[in-house]
């Protein structure tokens, strides 16, 4: 009998692939844990176990894998079904799930050893320069790595050489794989076994009464020892005895001290343990009642509450429960970047239950989380992470919250596999047999819509917490400001006076504009030439503070010029305004007080978006200035004005969701105002203050956007009445991406009729020098989404059959919201 292995490889490929065992590796191998197997040229790749049977492959001969590199499995069973649902549903491998997945340190790479060649005899005087330090070098070690290479030449163009070398038989090589992730170790130190005594304590610090640092550092110990029985950290004795480690190096040689390891995670709960959680209102009491009696009938339910109505405490009652039943609870959040309060607000009630995984956490402290979630360590009972957190491996999860589950960072677009993950996460629940609040002040269409069908449970809460009313907003008339000469600079009269008494009262201000950089046009007065990114369609953004044009799409960026490139005229103005532009405007109107920006520039970094917000917190910047990021769930005590500074480049944006989008931006932006008991205040300064959605929004009425914009949404065929999948052509021909998609429409449309949009260049047709063309399918309720998918995919596959067609990237993009 012979066995075979189908694994899974971390890259695009449509089915698994299949490897030679053995029946002893048949034996031991297990549905999940990692191997390492030859693929393609003289590649070692880290894969994933599938299945083990009886049947070689047909078309191609089975290699035999390289080595076993667990002893059990690294993901659990729903785990797996629900990378394979992704995989299924998003269109896309389900090795790209696992890539997508799998923590860096995890997949195992493989790199090029050098060794010399034993079998022949090599004279110094046939090498030349370079050569002769290699292979000198190698006659003090047995091999080497490229990077040695590197550094023994001191140059970075080493491959001809080594090839060189090959070729002349004088070296050899081979690939090796290597473990990325390096536990982290702790160093510890004792007083020897033996030397514990009182009587040998008095021995030993005489006879180093000539070596009184020594002396200090054995008595220090043992005194620390004495009263903490705990292991003692080099670090700690260091820093007790005030001496170095070079000290506590003699005495380890001496065999005073013995020196041990214990492997630490890198991510420890510091804090104390966890305090009482706070007692709920009367509201939220009956809110937290009503959902939990949704979830004895239905998996979902929708918590729309107001911002600052207390969603987060009723989410940690929830989460208490689930926790002192030894159930395990994954908290989602848009964008990892703004955890830090939360996670602090968390750890507060849960401690070290708490685990997060987080993007701007090294790859080492994801394998942590990873180890202590497949363990089902108590440590990692509550996960809080952004969207791929839901990729990890649970295996007994109770409930999951998505907070803010509106935004759209949610989606993943770029590389695949494109989910979403609140739509993926219920069904991960469903495996688990978990439940799932959904919560925000200004959910999505798509929630709000399958609440009030009676899907999803509903509950709402329409006041703030302790009755702090909503803010009061205002709408201020741009045009009317300015035709009045009611401006200073992008500043109304009215936004002024309104910054002026906040300031007085020592209150703090948010300023939101959602573009960075001083202007994003600029523009030559004398010819109208403005420059432009020569990778994308798109105006080069200013960027004062650098004096840089630079691109938001490919980073392309160069110094400001003094003249006009096109007419030479040194007549270059700019136009339109970005964070940059407002910062600078407030320092001019208020000198006195502190702004700082937050946006993509300012927050770049691991601790950079922290640091802003601690800063803003304690009270040391006045007005902060920002895009997007100001308005994601953050609680700030004093914030008393709210200034949109333009809300027209909101509304008018070439996007079906346009006005969705603007008013959850807004109601969002605005809901930072006012957050304990003065009324908070906004400004939306607009060209067109009776637009619907911004009435809407002065008016808090959630509810009429709701209706209204279903309207639109029945009445012109998009989600949620229709499901859309949007099919991107890329290719860096302009003609071939118009040739590639016309046909691909057109074969569409023989199926899908007039459900099918396009072939049509998004608003910037080229980015990093690839054309972008986008069709769209509109999928109606009654149409079987499988089989949707498999008639795109025959279509696909007669495409890819076209050869000049091949070279065309296309991008299949599933509930593209
Ligand atoms: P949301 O998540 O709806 O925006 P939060 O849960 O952040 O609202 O609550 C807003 C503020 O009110 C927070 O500062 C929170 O600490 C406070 N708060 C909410 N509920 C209570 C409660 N039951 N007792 C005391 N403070 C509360
Ligand atoms: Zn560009």
């Amino acid at each position: 009998m012979e066995y075979y292995l189908d694994v899974i490889l971390p890259i695009t490929l449509q089915r698994a692939f299949t490897y030679h065992i053995t029946e002893a590796e048949a034996d031991f191998i297990k549905v999940g844990m990692r191997v390492a197997v030859p693929f393609g040229k003289n590649k070692i790749y880290t894969a994933l176990a599938y299945r083990i049977h009886n049947n070689p492959p047909l078309i191609y001969e089975a290699k035999t894998i390289h080595q076993i590199l667990d002893e059990t499995p690294i993901i659990t069973e729903p785990q797996l079904k629900h990378w394979e649902w992704i995989a299924s549903y998003y269109m896309c491998s389900v090795g790209e799930v696992m890539r997508a997945a799998l923590p860096n340190a995890l997949i195992l790479e493989s790199e090029t050893i050098i060794s010399r060649n034993t079998e022949i005899l090599v004279k110094d005087v046939d090498l030349k320069d370079d050569e002769f330090l290699i292979f000198e070098a190698l006659q003090f070690q047995t091999s080497l790595k490229i990077q040695d290479v590197i550094s023994i030449l001191d140059k970075k163009r080493v491959l001809p050489v080594i090839k060189g070398m090959v070729e002349k038989g004088i070296l050899k090589l081979h690939e090796e794989i290597y473990e990325k992730y390096q536990p982290k170790l702790v160093r510890y130190v004792k007083l020897a076994q033996g030397l514990k005594t009182e009587e040998k304590l008095q021995e030993l610090l005489e006879m180093l009464s000539r070596a009184p640092k020594q002396r200090e550092v054995v008595l220090t110990l043992f005194t620390l020892e004495a009263q903490k029985n705990v292991p003692i950290k080099v670090a700690e004795l260091t820093k007790a005895s005030g001496s170095s480690s070079a000290i506590i190096r003699t005495l380890i040689d001496k065999a005073i001290l013995e020196e041990f390891h214990i492997q630490k995670d890198r991510i420890e709960y510091q804090g104390d343990s966890a305090s009482d959680i706070k007692q709920l209102s009367a509201v939220q009491e009956e809110a937290l009642v009503t959902v939990e009696h949704h979830f004895e009938e239905k998996s979902v339910t929708l918590l729309h509450g107001v911002t600052s109505s207390g969603k987060t405490e009723i989410y940690v009652n929830l989460i208490k429960k689930q926790i002192e039943s030894g159930k395990q609870v994954l908290y989602l959040l848009p964008e990892i970047a703004l955890t830090t309060q939360l996670v602090e607000r968390l750890q507060h009630y849960f401690g070290e239950h708490v685990a997060v995984f987080h993007s701007r956490y090294s790859s080492n402290e994801r394998v942590e989380v990873w180890h202590n979630l497949l363990s089902q360590k108590s440590k990692a009972q509550l996960i809080v992470g952004a969207r791929s957190a839901m990729l990890l491996p649970f295996s007994d999860l109770g409930l999951i919250i998505i907070d803010e589950e509106h935004e759209q960072s949610f989606k993943q677009f770029d590389p695949a596999p494109r989910y979403h993950a609140r739509d993926a996460a219920i069904v991960l629940a469903n495996y688990h047999k978990a439940k799932i609040l959904l919560g925000s002040a200004t959910p999505s269409l798509e929630s709000y819509f399958n609440a009030t069908k009676g899907k999803y449970g509903l509950v709402e809460l329409k006041t703030r917490y302790n009755n702090v009313l909503m803010p009061d907003i205002e709408l201020v008339d741009l045009a009317d400001k300015y035709k009045r000469k009611r401006m200073k600079g992008h500043f109304s009269d009215r936004l002024i006076e309104e910054m002026t008494l906040a300031l007085e009262e020592g209150q703090q201000i948010i300023l939101f504009q959602n573009r960075r950089g001083f202007s994003p046009i600029v523009e030559c007065v004398t010819c109208g030439h403005s420059p432009q990114c020569p990778n994308c369609d798109v105006s080069l953004t200013y960027h004062q503070y650098r004096d840089q044009l630079r691109c938001h799409y490919c980073g392309f960026n160069t110094i400001m010029p003094k003249t006009c490139d096109a007419c030479g005229n040194a007549t270059l103005d700019t136009k339109g305004f970005g964070t940059e532009q407002i910062e600078e405007e407030v320092k001019v109107l208020f000198p006195d007080h502190k702004v700082a920006r937050m946006d993509l520039d300012t927050t770049r970094g691991k601790f950079g978006f922290e640091k802003l917000i601690t800063n803003f917190e304690q009270g040391e910047i006045d007005v902060l200035v920002g895009t997007q990021m100001l308005t994601k769930g953050l609680d700030f005590r004093n914030v008393k004005l709210v200034g949109i500074m333009n809300a027209d480049n909101l509304l008018n944006f070439p996007d079906f969701r346009a006005h969705e989008r603007s008013y959850q931006l807004m109601a969002q932006v605005a809901g930072r105002a006012g957050r304990t008991d003065l009324r908070g205040k906004v400004l939306i300064q607009t060209y067109n203050p009776h637009h619907r959605i911004l009435q809407q929004v002065s008016t808090n009425a959630y509810e009429d956007m709701f209706k209204e914009q279903m309207n639109d949404r029945y009445n012109y065929h998009y989600p949620p009445i229709f499901r859309l999948i949007k099919i991107t052509f890329k290719h860096k021909d302009y003609n071939k991406v118009n040739l590639a998609s016309d046909w691909f429409a057109k074969s569409l449309r023989q199926v899908f009729k007039a459900n099918v949009l396009g072939p049509e260049f998004p608003p910037i047709s080229r980015i990093r020098n690839l054309y972008n063309k986008n069709i769209l399918v509109k999928i109606p309720q009654n149409q079987s989404l499988p089989k949707t998918k498999e008639a795109i995919m025959k279509i696909h596959n007669s495409f890819n059959a076209v050869k000049d067609f091949r070279p065309v990237r296309v991008v299949l993009n599933i509930d593209n919201y």
